[in-house]
C-alpha cells in the first residue's frame, strides 16, 4: 500500500532473512498482515556455521525441513585434545545436520508461499523511528511499517541504532567446510565429533554433512588470543582430518547469551526500543553452552509472531507479551546452561573425566536437545549425582587420594 509520500507502507518490516527472520515473516504473513522482508544478500547465500540443529526443532516446525536435513544425528564423540574418544549415543536423533545456504532458503522459500514480499539484495542502511511508525532505508528506497523486527544477526544494524549502550560480548567462532566427496565420514555419518580440550572455555567440532564436514572451534567465554591458532591446532589433532583439504576458515561472531552484561535503553529492555523490536542472533539468543543459536532464532521468531498478532492494535502490549514469552521459555533454560558452561569451560579436563563416568547424564542431556525436557529439569537431578563424585575428582587431581 502507499501512502500519502509515496512511500509502500507494511504492518511490519523484516530485517533479515535468516531463521529468525525468515520465520518471523512467513508467520505474521500467514497471519494476514503485510510484510516486507528485506536481506542484503540474495538467497541460497553462504552462512559461516556448523549447521547442527538440536532435534527440538521437530516440535516448532513443520515436517517439511527435513527436506534439507543432511544428516540425522544420534550420538556424539567426545574427546579431548584429539585423544580418548569416547562415543555416547542415542536410540533417536538429538541433532539434524543442515547446510546454511538449504535450510535458510527453504524457510525464505516459506514466507514466499505466505505471502511475505521479500527483496533481496536490499542491505538496510538506516531506520527513523516516529510517532506514527518506522521508516526503513536501503539504496533502492524507502519502506515505511508500524514497527521494525531486527533479525538482522550477530552484527544486527537494528540493535547497533537502537540499544547504542549494549555491550554483550559476542564469542569468536572460526569454521571451514572439508570436502569428503564420496569418501568416509569420520567418526561416522550419525556421529557429531566435540573435542572438549580443543579451546579455551570452548570447544570444537566436526559436523558431517552429505558431501563435507564443517569443522570448526568457538571460544565461548571470553576474548579469543589466537584463534586461527587454536583451529590449526584442532585440525592437525583430529585422526578424521588427516589427509582431508581443509581450507582456510571463515569467522563469525557468536552472540552468546549472558545474564548480567548490558541493557537496552529507554525502557531498560534488551529486546524492545519503541517500535523496534530484537530476535535470534540480534538479540543475543544463543546458547551459551554449546553457541547453539539456530533453534532459538527460529523459536524467537515465533514467539515474536505469535505476540505481534494476538494483539495488532496496540504494538506495545506486544512487544510486553513477546519479552514475557522469552522469560517463560527460552531464558532460564539459557541461565542453567551458562552455570554449566562456566564449570565445563574452566575445567575442561575434569569435564571430561566426569562425561566417562557418567555417561547417564549425557543421555540425560540429549533429552534436553530432543526437548523432551528442559535443562532447568535436567540440572537438579545431575547435580545430584556428580555431587560426590566431583569431590572425589578434584582430591584424584591434587593428588589428595
Ligand atoms: C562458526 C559458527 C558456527 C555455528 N554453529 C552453529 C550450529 O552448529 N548450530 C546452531 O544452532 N547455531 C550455530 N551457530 C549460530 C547460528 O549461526 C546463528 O545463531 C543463527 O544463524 C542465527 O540466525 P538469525 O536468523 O538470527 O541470523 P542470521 O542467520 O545471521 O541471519 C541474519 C540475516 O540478516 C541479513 N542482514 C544482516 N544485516 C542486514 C542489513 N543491514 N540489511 C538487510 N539484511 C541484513 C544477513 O544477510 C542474514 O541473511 C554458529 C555460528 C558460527 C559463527
Amino acid at each position: 500500500m502507499a501512502d500519502g509520500h509515496g512511500h509502500t507502507t507494511y504492518d511490519v518490516i523484516v530485517v533479515g532473512m535468516g531463521p529468525a527472520g525468515a520465520t518471523a515473516a512467513a508467520a505474521l504473513s500467514r497471519g494476514g498482515l503485510a510484510v516486507l522482508g528485506l536481506d542484503k544478500e540474495s538467497h541460497p547465500r553462504y552462512k559461516v556455521c556448523g549447521g547442527g540443529l538440536s532435534a527440538r526443532i521437530d516440535h516448532v516446525l513443520e515436517p517439511g525441513f527435513r527436506s534439507v536435513v543432511e544428516q540425522s544425528v544420534n550420538g556424539v564423540q567426545f574427546v579431548y585434545r584429539g585423544q580418548d574418544p569416547l562415543l555416547i549415543q542415542s536410540p533417536r536423533p538429538i541433532a539434524y545436520m543442515v547446510m546454511r545456504d538449504r535450510f535458510d532458503h527453504y524457510l525464505v522459500q516459506e514466507a514466499l508461499r505466505a505471502g511475505t514480499d521479500i527483496r533481496t539484495g536490499y542491505g538496510v542502511i538506516e531506520i527513523q523511528q516516529d510517532p506514527q511508525g518506522v521508516e526503513v532505508a536501503t539504496a533502492q528506497g524507502r519502506y515505511r511499517a508500524k514497527i521494525v523486527i531486527g533479525a538482522d544477526g550477530a552484527n544486527s544494524l537494528v540493535a547497533r541504532q537502537f540499544f547504542p549502550r549494549r555491550s554483550q560480548y559476542r564469542a569468536p567462532a572460526l569454521e571451514s567446510e572439508v570436502s569428503i566427496g564420496g569418501g568416509q565420514h569420520v567418526p561416522a555419518a550419525t556421529t557429531i565429533l566435540v573435542d572438549v580440550g580443543a579451546a579455551r572455555q570452548g570447544y570444537g567440532w566436526i559436523f558431517p554433512k552429505r558431501e563435507c564436514l564443517s569443522v570448526g572451534v568457538g571460544e565461548f567465554r571470553r576474548k579469543a588470543t589466537s584463534l586461527r591458532a587454536t583451529f590449526d591446532r584442532f585440525v592437525s589433532q583430529e585422526r578424521g582430518l588427516t589427509g582431508l583439504m581443509v581450507p582456510r576458515p571463515a569467522g563469525h561472531p557468536i552472540p552468546v547469551y549472558a545474564e548480567s552484561e548490558g541493557g537496552g535503553q529507554g525502557v531498560g529492555s534488551r529486546f524492545v526500543a519503541g517500535r523496534a523490536v530484537l530476535v535470534g542472533d540480534a538479540a543475543h539468543l544463543v546458547d551459551p553452552l554449546f553457541g547453539e543459536g539456530i533453534y532459538y532464532a527460529i523459536r524467537s521468531g515465533q514467539l515474536v509472531a505469535r505476540a505481534i498478532l494476538a494483539d495488532t492494535e496496540d504494538y506495545r502490549e506486544s512487544f510486553a507479551a513477546y519479552e514475557t514469552a522469552l522469560e517463560g521459555e527460552i531464558l532460564p533454560d539459557f541461565r542453567v546452561t551458562d552455570r554449566i558452561a562456566r564449570v565445563i569451560y574452566a575445567f575442561p579436563r575434569l569435564a571430561f573425566k566426569l562425561l566417562r563416568r557418567y555417561q547417564d547424564v549425557v543421555k540425560d542431556y540429549f533429552e534436553v536437545l530432543q526437548g523432551r525436557t528442559t535443562a532447568q529439569q535436567f540440572l537438579p537431578n545431575a547435580k545430584k549425582r556428580l555431587k560426590t563424585s566431583v569431590n572425589d575428582l578434584l582430591l584424584e587431581a591434587l593428588h589428595l587420594r
